[in-house]
C-alpha cells in the first residue's frame, strides 16, 4: 500500500483543520443531535490564521493556511469527488436516495448499529441501488470502541454481523470512517491513530477521514448564529476554499441532519459545475487521513 497522499509539511499541518471543522455526533438517540466536541472547528466567518494547535486538543484553535503541495490536483475536472454520509440511516437517508438516484450519483454510507436495526428497508435500499455502505462502528461510543484498538475491531466486526443480519448477505465494502475522524482526542490524535489505522488496515478495512463539508455536526461554530442552510452552506464553501485542491475530494454529510439533505442536490450541482465525477470510497484504494 503506498502511503498516505500528503507528505508531513507545513500543509498537513494545516489540514488538521479541516477535521477541527467537523464533530461527529454520537447516535445515543436519534432525536437528539449532540455534539461530542472531540474538535473545534473554525468559525465560518474567521480566516484560519496562527499556530497549528495540537491536532488531539478539543479546544484546539484555527490553524495556518494551507499551501500547495506537490500532491494537489488543481483542476477539479481531472480528479473525483466522493460523497460520504455519516451516522445513518436516518428518518432523511431515503431523501438522499432519491436525490442520489435523479443524479445517477453513487455514494459511501459510513452507517452505525443501531441504526441500521431501525431503518432495515433503507439499509436494504442502499445495498440494492448499488451504493458503498462502509463501518462506522456498531456503537459509536468512544468510550468502548477507543478503549483500545482491539476493542475498535471488535464493534466494528459487530457492525459486521448487523449488517449482513440486516441485509440478508454481506452487503459491506472494506471502508471505514472512524467516530470523530482520526485526529480526535479519544484516538490519541494524530500521534495515537496509529495503532487504530494499522489494525483496521491488518482486518482489511481502510480508512477515510474527509476534505470538506457543511459542519452539520459542529453548530457550535456557528459563531453569528446564521440560519442552518445559510450557515452549512457557506461551512462548505469556506473548506472548499482550503481543501478544495485536496485528492482524492471527500465530502463528509450526516444523513441525520435535514438541513443537510436538503442542501445535498444544491451541492451536487455546484462539483457538477465545478467538472468533478462522482466515485464511492472503495474504489479509491488507500487510506485518506488528514
Ligand atoms: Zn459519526
Amino acid at each position: 500500500m503506498r502511503k498516505t497522499p500528503f507528505k508531513i509539511t507545513a500543509f498537513v499541518l494545516a489540514l488538521i483543520t479541516a477535521l477541527m471543522l467537523f464533530g461527529c455526533v454520537k447516535p445515543d438517540d436519534p432525536d437528539v443531535v449532540v455534539d461530542v466536541g472531540e474538535n473545534t472547528p473554525v468559525p465560518v466567518t474567521a480566516a484560519p490564521t496562527g499556530t497549528p494547535a495540537p491536532t488531539d486538543d478539543p479546544t484546539a484553535a484555527p490553524t495556518g493556511t494551507p499551501e500547495p503541495t506537490q500532491n494537489v490536483n488543481p483542476d477539479p475536472s481531472k480528479r473525483k469527488v466522493y460523497l460520504t454520509f455519516d451516522d445513518g440511516p436516518y428518518d432523511y437517508t431515503d431523501r438522499v436516495l432519491d436525490i442520489l438516484a435523479q443524479y445517477n450519483i453513487k455514494a459511501t454510507f459510513f452507517t452505525v448499529g443501531r441504526f441500521m436495526f431501525r431503518y432495515p428497508d433503507t439499509l436494504k435500499r442502499m445495498a440494492a441501488e448499488g451504493h458503498v455502505i462502509g463501518s462506522h462502528t456498531d456503537s459509536h461510543d468512544f468510550n468502548i470502541i477507543y478503549k483500545s484498538p482491539e476493542a475498535f475491531l471488535e464493534d466494528v466486526a459487530k457492525w459486521r454481523e448487523d449488517l449482513k443480519a440486516q441485509v440478508g448477505y454481506d452487503a459491506g465494502a472494506y471502508v471505514l470512517r472512524f467516530p470523530g475522524g482520526t485526529t480526535n482526542s479519544s484516538i490519541g490524535g494524530r500521534s495515537g491513530r496509529g495503532a487504530y489505522v494499522e489494525a483496521v488496515n491488518a482486518a482489511g478495512y481502510y480508512a477515510f477521514d474527509w476534505s470538506i463539508g457543511f459542519n452539520d455536526k459542529w453548530l457550535a461554530g456557528n459563531v453569528n448564529n446564521l440560519p442552518k442552510p445559510e450557515y452549512f452552506w457557506q461551512s462548505y464553501l469556506e473548506t472548499y476554499s482550503y481543501y478544495g485542491k485536496t485528492d482524492p475530494l471527500i465530502v463528509l454529510i450526516h444523513d441525520t441532519e435535514e438541513e443537510s439533505v436538503n442542501l445535498l442536490a444544491r451541492l451536487i450541482e455546484d462539483l457538477l459545475a465545478k467538472g468533478f465525477e462522482f466515485d464511492t470510497c472503495d474504489h479509491i484504494g488507500d487510506n485518506f487521513l488528514m
